[in-house]
């Protein structure tokens, strides 16, 4: 058994982000600056989008991409129940109303058929999420929202790198919301980025900053006017310089980090592949998964302890593991608000109640991915009905 308590996400921070946080410390300008702008091209160079705006988390982008698009009172907006609480949070932030549609049972995203059943005439966006950074069925979303005039907004916290078909997530021109949040594949501890067409963007670079029509570093920039107009009552949304420094370098540690995920991936498919009581993520054919997480269902009928049991055991074998998600429709707010009951989203419901999440950050050593395999297999045999 491992000695040491191993958590369940570690973050992969290094010398070189450090040096550029101190070296923006020491120059004159500590927050929305030039490396933020730098930050923003760089990584629309790297997903191949538009353009790119960098934000206080992945929270700011998917709110902006509504409020930018005037969606709000009376509006409906479709979304997934197996999704962390912001993706429905910003929905009721500008007023909407969240409807939500089962997941398909294999990637557990957002079902388009389920999507396009739950469509009323007051719907104005779908938002996607890529969970576990497996894309969802985007040719199918972008034709329903083609067909019907509507904003298809990507939630893709979980989907850096991840590819549908070829394309990057992020190379459209719809808008997508990426998180950097600490235990996201890329982090500048908080801060997020949305890509989408520039026309989109305009609209929602004021916003992010107090509706202003110039921000304040070029307001304080050598030949800069102290003038500025509100046009509209934006939010505090802007990522600062301190967080673009971290992020330029762990975006050039990307795809390094990738391949340590997949080595993990690996290492774990191939020893739970013969093991009855698991059912392993899938990656279907075309896609390149992200594998911001490894979701493993139970087996609950092959078990005599049930999944809360499972993650207790796992922690006393020191391997820390998680639950990605508690589903929107169970959470009280939601539950009460709409009337939703568990049985109600049946797919996302029965996911919820039989899955973890395994450690899958780049800062494992195969030593540690051998750790986690022999204590989830020894509780899986200990515990088989
Ligand atoms: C982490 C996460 C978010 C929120 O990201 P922040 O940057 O913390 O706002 C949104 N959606 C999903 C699916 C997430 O996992």
């Amino acid at each position: 058994m491992r000695s040491e308590y191993l958590p369940f996400c570690r973050h992969a921070i290094g010398e070189e982000e450090i040096a550029e946080v101190v070296d923006t410390l020491r120059s004159a300008w500590i927050t929305t600056g030039p490396k933020t702008r730098r930050f923003e091209e760089e990584f629309a160079g790297y997903v191949g989008a538009p353009g790119a705006l960098a934000l206080s988390s992945c929270t700011a982008a998917l709110h902006l991409a509504l409020a930018a698009a005037r969606i709000g009172p009376g509006d409906e907006v479709v979304t997934t129940p197996f999704t962390f609480a912001a993706t429905a949070n910003v929905i009721e932030h500008v007023g909407a109303r969240v409807v939500l549609a089962d997941v398909e049972p294999d990637t557990l995203n957002l079902d388009p058929a389920a999507a396009e059943a739950a469509l009323t005439p007051r719907t104005r966006a779908i938002i996607v999420v890529h969970y576990a950074g497996h894309p969802a069925e985007l040719n199918a979303f972008t034709a329903l929202a083609a067909a019907r005039g509507l904003l298809l907004v990507e939630d893709a916290a979980h989907a850096l790198p991840a590819r549908y078909h070829g394309r990057l997530v992020g190379s459209g021109t719809n808008p997508v919301a990426f998180s950097f949040y600490a235990t996201k594949n890329l982090t500048t501890g908080e801060g997020g980025m949305l890509t989408a067409a520039t026309e989109l963007l305009e609209a929602a670079r004021p916003l992010a900053l107090h509706g202003m029509t110039s921000d304040a570093w070029r307001r304080y920039e050598r030949g800069g006017s102290w003038a500025y107009e509100v046009r509209s009552p934006g939010f505090k949304y802007n990522m600062g310089d301190i967080q673009a420094s971290l992020g330029l370098w762990q975006l050039r540690k990307l795809t390094a980090f990738q391949e340590r995920r997949r080595r993990i991936v690996a290492l774990y498919n191939e020893a739970f592949a013969a093991e009855d009581a698991f059912e392993l993520p899938v990656a279907r054919p075309g896609i390149e998964h992200a594998w911001h997480l490894y979701p493993l269902r139970l087996r609950l009928d092959a078990l005599r302890i049930d999944r809360d049991a499972f993650l207790r055991e796992l922690a006393e074998r020191n391997i820390g593991a998680s639950v990605h998600f508690i589903p929107i429709h169970v959470h009280p707010y939601y539950r009460d608000r709409y009337g939703w009951r568990p049985e109600d989203f049946p797919v996302a419901y029965d996911a919820f109640r039989r899955i973890l999440s395994l450690p899958v950050d780049p800062r494992l050593e195969d030593a540690d991915a051998a750790d986690v395999i022999e204590a989830v297999l020894d509780v899986a045999r200990t515990y088989r009905r």
